[in-house]
């Protein structure tokens, strides 16, 4: 690592002494480059480093517009300036990666409104690729003017030094995928839920916030598999996935339990909240209709929802649930337990309703 960022350092101090005349600038940007460099190596996220690149990227070429695309294992990471107009960009990347949108993961999560972002054309926007061994980016850019050798220089050299970090540290991020995530779902695997769902327990007990679970199972699976065959079967398991990711917040956590069994963990939720959550999803999953070989498949899931109780731990919240899935199962499936209770608010009987009592 040493010896890249003194052959970095070395070809920059050549390139800015042909770009600027004066010493002064010269030294100002060749110190700046220099610092963001080393910074972005010091690193240990690439959401971290290519948020480095960004700010580089300003404050050298006073870039506003860009986006910075990682292709990895598990998906593809995206950092997108908020002002650029989202939906255009992305038709790009799903075009250029050919991946579907579900594979899209975006490192900066918050956008302005659209009428905030600025349109753009096509024609402008220029793209810069990296490609190393284990991890190829592209840096699609719209400059203010048009690019000059200058810029494309500049560009280069902040790739290229951002390379290395880049790529160990995917390397990485790759490595620890595999061992947290279920390759066929995408979810997280049941090791990697038993060490989330302590961590939860320990969070909720100790501020004394609410914790629920919910765990389903798909119904009458084995006939799936015997319809439309394994490869039918495993297509259900990622919509079914991608259907209740999409639906969950930020914080949950949905994992692949066993085979054709999920269990998440909703924090700061109450059995309530949890109960009318995985029934918005027994019925989104029940409408669901899954295309496959010119034929379409529909499948329904039975839930079980347990709250955390105090002194409770994680086998007795699981036990819970799976009780809970289990009586679901025995009730017809397609269901939830425990159920929701509609409490109605009794309203007040009108005038020639009302009960009268015979006098005397
Ligand atoms: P129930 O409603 O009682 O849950 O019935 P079921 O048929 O869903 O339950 P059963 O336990 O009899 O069958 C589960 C099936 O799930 C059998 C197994 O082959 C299938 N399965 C488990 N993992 C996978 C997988 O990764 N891919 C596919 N395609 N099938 C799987
Ligand atoms: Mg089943
Ligand atoms: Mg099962």
């Amino acid at each position: 690592m040493k010896q890249t960022l003194q052959k970095i350092t070395d070809n920059l101090s050549d390139f800015f002494s042909v770009v600027f005349s004066s010493a002064a600038n010269q030294a100002s940007a060749h110190n700046k480059l220099t610092r963001h460099i080393v910074a972005l190596n010091k690193k240990n996220s690439s959401k971290d480093i290519i948020n480095e690149v960004a700010v580089c990227l300003k404050d050298i070429l006073g870039y506003r517009l860009f986006a910075f695309v990682v292709k990895k294992e598990s998906g593809v990471d995206v950092w997108l300036d908020p002002r650029m107009y989202k939906k255009s960009l992305e038709d790009i990347i799903l075009e250029d990666f050919q991946i579907r949108q579900e594979d899209l993961n975006y490192l900066n999560q918050y956008f302005e409104p659209d009428e905030l972002q600025e349109e753009f054309s096509m024609k402008n926007l220029v793209y810069y690729e990296l490609n190393e061994e284990n991890c190829y980016s592209r840096l699609y850019m719209l400059p203010r003017k048009s690019i000059t050798c200058f810029h494309d220089e500049v560009v280069n050299l902040i790739l290229q030094g951002c390379a290395t970090a880049l790529s160990k540290q995917i390397q990485m991020e790759n490595l620890k995928d595999a061992a947290v995530i279920d390759p066929l779902t995408g979810c997280y695997n049941r090791r990697e839920f038993e060490n989330q769902i302590k961590r939860h327990i320990a969070t909720a007990a100790r501020h004394g916030h609410h914790l629920s679970l919910f765990m389903f199972d798909l119904d009458f699976f084995k006939q799936i598999n015997d319809t439309h065959g394994h490869l039918g079967g495993d297509l259900v398991l990622r919509e079914i996935s991608l259907l209740v990711k999409d639906n969950m917040r930020t914080g949950d956590v949905l994992a692949r339990y066993g085979g054709e069994e999920f269990i998440a963990i909703l924090p700061e939720t109450d059995k309530n909240k949890a109960m009318e959550l995985a029934d918005r999803l027994r019925s989104k999953i029940a409408a669901m209709r899954i295309p496959h070989n010119k034929e379409v498949i529909r499948v329904t899931a039975s839930f079980g929802v347990a709250e955390l109780t105090p002194n409770a731990d994680m086998n007795k919240i699981i036990q819970d649930a799976d009780t809970m899935l289990y009586k679901a199962k025995v009730n017809g499936r397609n269901t939830v337990m425990p159920g929701l209770i509609k409490i109605c608010t009794p309203k007040p009987l009108k005038e020639d309703k009302k009960i009268r009592f015979p006098l005397g």
